[in-house]
């Protein structure tokens, strides 16, 4: 293995096989370089077999991104290496031995929607009022108890207050609906894993000798649960590989417990820890920004981080008027850079997904590609939902929060009686309502409702029959078309049933590319449905070109050659829940670390004087994190006043905004992208896009009425309103 490229500490990282081992080091320095090496140097130089290897990355992408390039550096093949997420590692596990904890091995897994409407039922049952009880705060506090590896019992014994005693009965409740459905949610499918460990030691030792060398990506992230997970397993060989920043630790919200690294040598006294103090991403102007952000942190060990690289360009400040003037700043800026990069190897980065609209409006207008990261809500549109709960129902007919789902959709006459009563029943003797249903002639439900039923059921185990023998995509098909889904939306003739039915064409591209890199087999749809429900923040519909755009957390690990950090602005960024919490804000500068650091070449720091959000108009000052930047940093926009965002200050100078492009018709008239105008027969409209040269120029207009028209900007008969 060829590791001349490598650092002297990186070498040292690659070849300290044996034992624990902890790499702390800043962002940049090459942690997924070395931990990717590793796993090559372990295979090709010390023989170690691929299956002995498990590697834990943080998003499903970074374990794809992982594996080809280990692919690239051996020679052998790398399937039998598990290179995966905490949570596809364990739905793997689960899958083969979850029965030992009473479920069904061929369990589902809830998404968030899922969650919500168990948590409703629960509210309902206990006539309790969604709007004094926010399901959200339910599904939160269960979901911390369950990253503490707190059981349904232990919480309600420990619960000394209201609400925490009334949420505590209400986490059990929502465990016991779980059970029955075979149900899993996200945070199950590791604390089932650990418990099934604690319950099972041969399971356990069976995993410990097969995982003898373990390496975690991004350990500064890990939760508490995960952490007793990775104790587990590591327990027998200690031969673990945990890499991380502490400065880079993001995701408390979600349990994260920064004391998982701080305390590895307390863990494992023999530890070698190693630093990597090398920077190989960052221009030195963009490191130096963000050492000096993250300096003012109290609660952290000061690092050395430096660059080989040279000063590179400055970073460039934007003040916009609004929104709307930011992106369209950005957009320009972008404009001018893709003539030296690809739209790829550029991203936007912002705080919350709420910004993103603006930005988006502005990159259609332009015409310029781009991809939305996270956020997506294509897996939550209707059609789609209700396609995955036929196939959840086809692999697991006892999930009854899916099969509650398509019992009448598309209509079937079946009443909200009868489910109703289905499921009282079902509560009464503990089976499912699919096993209700075959019992449904005794239980008062109609005659005519019983047939239909029961045809709904034959349905369901023919296409579960067929399932075993055909591709996804195939199967997909036979639901729509058996169960008439797709008849009804075409008979529907509306514009939304038509958008319906393109989401669902849209689909079948993802099961397609699923179908392409998976053989048909029994374990199929388990393989597809766990997939898809573990679709994760970095996870956007696969697609390698276009400018990016996603949240600071989602970024985490990326790195950019040009950087946009928009919407720079107190109480967006800090947000404005932490800017009272000492420890909070510390959490957020973080963010703004990790953030700053996933740009190469060129860094973007961005801000309105006025924006548009929630649906209200706000005027922020500029966020704190800017003034902490050095000013010789940093050009244009003005200068970030050490003191602006304690007094407003005098108004920063605003850079003159890029000129859109024109288009002069026959008449005379000219129209630019933005302008409002109205045409004969389509009625009002607003410019999008002007394409192509001279007399052949068109124009994009999106008409209130009858949506986008391509016309030609000489003929067209428009005017300017
Ligand atoms: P983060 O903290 O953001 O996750 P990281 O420490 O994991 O960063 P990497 O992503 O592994 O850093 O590496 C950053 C960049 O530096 C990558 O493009 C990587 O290929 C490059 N790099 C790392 N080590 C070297 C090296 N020895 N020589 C050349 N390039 C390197
Ligand atoms: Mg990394």
């Amino acid at each position: 293995m060829d590791l001349s490229l490598m650092n002297k500490e990186q070498k040292k990282a690659i070849q300290s096989t044996e034992g624990p081992l902890l790499i702390m080091a800043g962002a940049g320095s090459g942690k997924t370089r070395v931990l990717t090496h590793r796993v090559a140097y372990l295979l090709e130089d010390r023989d170690v077999p691929a299956r002995n290897i498990l590697a834990i990355t943080f998003t499903n992408k970074a374990a794809r991104e992982m594996r080809e390039r280990v692919s690239a550096l051996i020679t052998e093949g790398t399937q039998d290496m598990w290179i995966s997420t905490f949570h596809s590692m364990c739905v793997r596990i689960l899958r083969s031995n979850i029965n030992h904890l009473g479920y069904e091995n061929s369990f589902s897994i809830l998404d968030p929607t899922d969650q919500k409407s168990v948590v409703k039922d629960i509210l309902k049952r206990r006539n309790l009022d969604p709007k004094q009880h926010n399901p959200r705060n339910i599904i939160g506090f269960i979901s911390d108890k369950k990253n503490q590896l707190i059981r349904p019992e232990q919480s309600i014994a420990e619960a000394a207050a209201y609400p925490d005693t009334l949420y505590s009965e209400m986490y059990h409740d929502y465990q016991q609906i779980l059970y029955r459905n075979s149900a899993l949610d996200f945070d199950d499918l590791i604390m089932l894993t650990i418990e099934l460990f604690d319950k099972e030691p041969k399971v356990l030792e069976y995993y410990q000798n097969r995982f003898q060398y373990i390496h975690v990506d991004e350990y500064q992230d890990t939760n508490h649960a995960q952490y007793r997970l990775i104790t587990q397993l590591a327990a027998k060989y200690r031969n673990i590989c945990v890499v991380g920043d502490s400065d880079q630790s993001i995701y408390k919200f979600r349990g994260a417990d920064i004391a998982n690294i701080l305390n590895f040598e307390d863990d494992y006294p023999e530890a070698v820890v190693i630093k990597l103090e090398q920077n190989y991403r960052s221009s030195k102007n963009i490191l130096d920004a963000a050492n000096a952000v993250i300096e003012n942190n109290t609660e952290r060990k000061p690092k050395a981080l430096r660059t080989a690289r040279d000063g590179g360009p400055k970073l460039q400040n934007i003040v916009a008027d609004s929104e709307r003037g930011e992106a369209e700043e950005v957009v320009g800026n972008i404009l001018d850079l893709a003539k030296k990069y690809s739209h790829s190897e550029m991203a936007i980065l912002y705080r919350t997904n709420a910004q993103s609209r603006a930005m988006e409006d502005t990159f259609v207008k332009s015409n310029i590609p781009y991809k939305m990261v996270g956020g997506i809500k294509f897996y939550d549109r209707k059609e789609i939902k209700d396609l995955m709960s036929y196939l959840k129902v086809v692999l697991n007919p006892n999930d009854d929060i899916s099969f509650e789902r398509i019992i009448n959709t598309p209509k079937r006459g079946i009443g909200p009686k009868t489910v109703d009563k289905l499921k009282a029943h079902g509560q009464a003797t503990g089976i499912s309502i699919f096993e209700g249903i075959k019992e449904s002639d005794f239980i008062g439900i109609p005659k005519t409702a019983v047939v239909k039923l029961m045809g709904l059921v034959d349905l369901l185990e023919k296409l579960a029959q067929k399932s075993k023998f055909i591709t996804i995509t195939e199967l997909v098909d036979e639901v729509l078309e058996s169960t008439g889904y797709i008849e009804v939306l075409e008979s529907e003739k509306t514009i939304e049933a038509r958008s319906r039915i393109e989401n669902l064409d849209e689909f079948k591209t993802v099961t397609r590319e699923f179908d392409r890199d998976n053989e048909i087999s029994d374990e199929l749809l388990f393989a597809f449905l766990s997939d898809m429900a573990l679709v994760s923040d970095q996870d956007g519909i696969e697609d390698d070109s276009g400018v990016t755009m996603m949240t600071m957390h989602a970024s985490k690990g990326l790195e950019f050659k040009v950087v946009f950090i928009v919407g720079l602005e107190e109480g967006i960024f800090p947000s404005r829940r932490v800017i009272y919490d000492d420890k909070e804000l510390e959490e957020e500068r973080r963010l703004m670390y990790v953030a700053l650091t996933r740009a190469e070449d060129h860094l973007f720091l961005s801000r309105a004087n006025s924006r548009m959000i929630f649906g209200k108009t706000e005027s922020n000052m500029q966020s704190r994190f800017l003034s902490e930047i050095p000013e010789e940093l940093v050009e244009g926009g003005g200068a970030f006043a050490q003191d602006d965002f304690s007094s407003t200050g005098s108004a920063p100078k605003k850079r003159t905004p890029k000129r859109s492009r024109v288009v002069t018709n026959n008449s005379g008239v000219s129209f630019a992208i933005g302008d409002k105008v109205s045409h004969k027969k389509f009625g009002d409209g607003i410019i999008s896009a002007i394409k192509g040269e001279g007399d052949s120029q068109e124009l994009d207009i999106i008409f209130t009425k009858v949506g986008v028209k391509r016309l030609l900007a000489n003929f067209a008969p428009i005017e300017k309103k």
